[in-house]
């Protein structure tokens, strides 16, 4: 086989931009390695990607994320051989038959855990992990604002807090999806559009929060910052529903000196073993029964328009995976 299957996006703009074309199959380089796909895990920051929220050079490929079997080793690389498993958080082309990436790239998947689990969690599972351990670190016994409670991000978000005995306060946009976020360790989940959402927000945390861990953006700004406690953190990391237009550090002042901080997972991932410290600590939380991944939406390659769809949509819970 010498071509592949892939999606491509040659104009940015709406889900039917996509495209899956027969592609040339990538041929590693020195210090890299081909990986047969087997799952592509479906992250918001595609849909970021593909409408040019966050500019790529075009043509491009999509999907970060992903799982399979190495295929093809280059020059240098002797700590894989072929049919190895292995996963990546960062990738870009994952939505495709096969991927080439540096070696430093790929994790090792445990036998525990199976590629549709790895391509489902190590991306949002490691921005959990950097979100709770390093960008705001819990110690245990904080209540945490948390929004998106239901999401890919937001399930793992549920589990990792309670099993670091933090009490999660999420939203979501509907009641099934707050049971859903309960039924993961949050400590409640309120709907997004309850017009007392603040004052229920108070109710839960009476001095604020410390914390707040806010994925969506321009709807949830303003009463996110209204309910920090004084020298709280605003982590501002997603825009579901569209970038923050401007922070005035006066407002900050005001609201209680407050910090804010905008985090991406790929500053955390350019920390030398990093990665590979975080996807042991995932794994590891994996096998012993803390952590389930949770795949609610599967789709072929050829319905990645759809998979785009539903997940901008709202129409999503948990994870979501692509098999080529
Ligand atoms: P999710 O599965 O969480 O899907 C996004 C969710 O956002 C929706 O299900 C929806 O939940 C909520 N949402 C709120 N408002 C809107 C809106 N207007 N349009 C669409 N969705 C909305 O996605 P992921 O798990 O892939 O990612 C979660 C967030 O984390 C994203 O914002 C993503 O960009 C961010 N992220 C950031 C990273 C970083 O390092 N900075 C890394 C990884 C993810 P509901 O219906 O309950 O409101």
């Amino acid at each position: 086989m010498d071509t592949m299957k892939a999606v491509r996006v040659e104009v940015c703009g709406a889900a039917e931009q996509m495209s899956v074309k027969e592609v040339p199959l990538p041929k590693p380089g020195a210090g890299e390695v081909r990986v047969k796909l087997t799952a592509c895990g479906i992250n918001l920051i595609d849909t970021y990607h593909r409408s040019g929220l966050y500019p790529l050079a075009l043509p491009t490929g999509l999907g970060c994320e992903g799982a399979g079997l190495v295929g093809a080793l280059g020059e240098g690389v002797d700590d894989l051989t072929e049919g190895d498993r292995v996963g990546f958080a960062m990738g870009l082309g994952a939505y495709a038959e096969a991927i080439v990436l540096p070696r430093g790239a790929l994790v090792k998947i445990p036998a525990g855990v199976s590629d549709e689990e790895a391509a489902a969690v190590l991306l949002k599972a490691m921005t959990v992990d950097y979100l709770f351990n390093d960008t705001f670190p819990l110690q245990g016994g904080e209540t945490v604002l948390f929004h998106a409670a239901a999401g890919g991000v937001g399930l793992i978000a549920c589990q990792w807090a309670k099993h670091k005995g933090v009490k999660l306060i999420g939203t979501a946009s509907t009641q099934a999806k707050c049971e859903l976020a309960v039924r993961h360790g949050a400590e409640s989940c309120l709907l997004t559009d309850d017009p007392d959402l603040s004052e229920k927000l108070r109710a839960q945390s009476p001095g604020g929060f410390p914390v707040v861990y806010d994925s969506v953006g321009r709807s949830t700004y303003r009463l996110s910052l209204g309910v920090l406690a004084p020298l709280g953190t605003f982590v501002s990391y997603g825009n579901a529903s569209g970038p923050i237009d401007a922070v005035v550090p006066g407002e900050l002042a005001l609201s209680g000196s407050l910090y804010f901080t905008r985090p991406t997972l790929a500053t955390h991932m350019a920390r030398p073993g990093w990665m590979q410290a975080s996807a042991d600590r995932i794994f590891n939380l994996i096998e012993r029964g803390h952590l389930s991944v949770d795949v609610n939406q599967r789709y072929a390659l050829s319905d990645v328009v759809s998979a785009h769809q539903d997940l901008e949509g709202r129409r999503t819970t948990g994870s979501s995976v692509l098999i080529p």
